[in-house]
């Protein structure tokens, strides 16, 4: 866990959050930068606790590729920098076949 550059973690520090939202694992997928092209698992983004909410950045370009805030009652998820984001079926409960 490196502090030198920015104030960061990486992309298996909002696995709490995503795991409000998701029932996959996300932090194990894999997402393309929508600004700079670069496919990585998410574990690999730049992570910035920011409060209210949680912002990763590409590990490349530093781009935002998801945002959570917790407004309240409500969670809001910005996913733009993302042009997708890979999910691995076989990690469901059941999907074993
Ligand atoms: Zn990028």
């Amino acid at each position: 866990m490196s502090s030198y550059n920015y104030d960061y973690l990486d992309g298996n520090a909002a696995g709490g959050e995503l795991s409000k939202i998701f029932a996959m694992d996300v932090t194990a997928a894999e997402g393309q930068c929508a600004h700079c092209g670069a496919t990585k698992r998410f574990a690999e983004a730049h992570l910035y606790m920011q409060c209210p909410g949680v912002v990763a950045r590409c590990a490349v370009c530093e781009q935002v590729l998801l945002r959570i805030v917790n407004v309240r009652q409500r969670v809001f998820l910005d996913v733009r920098g993302m042009t997708y984001l890979s999910l691995d079926t076989s990690q469901l409960p059941g999907a074993s076949r």
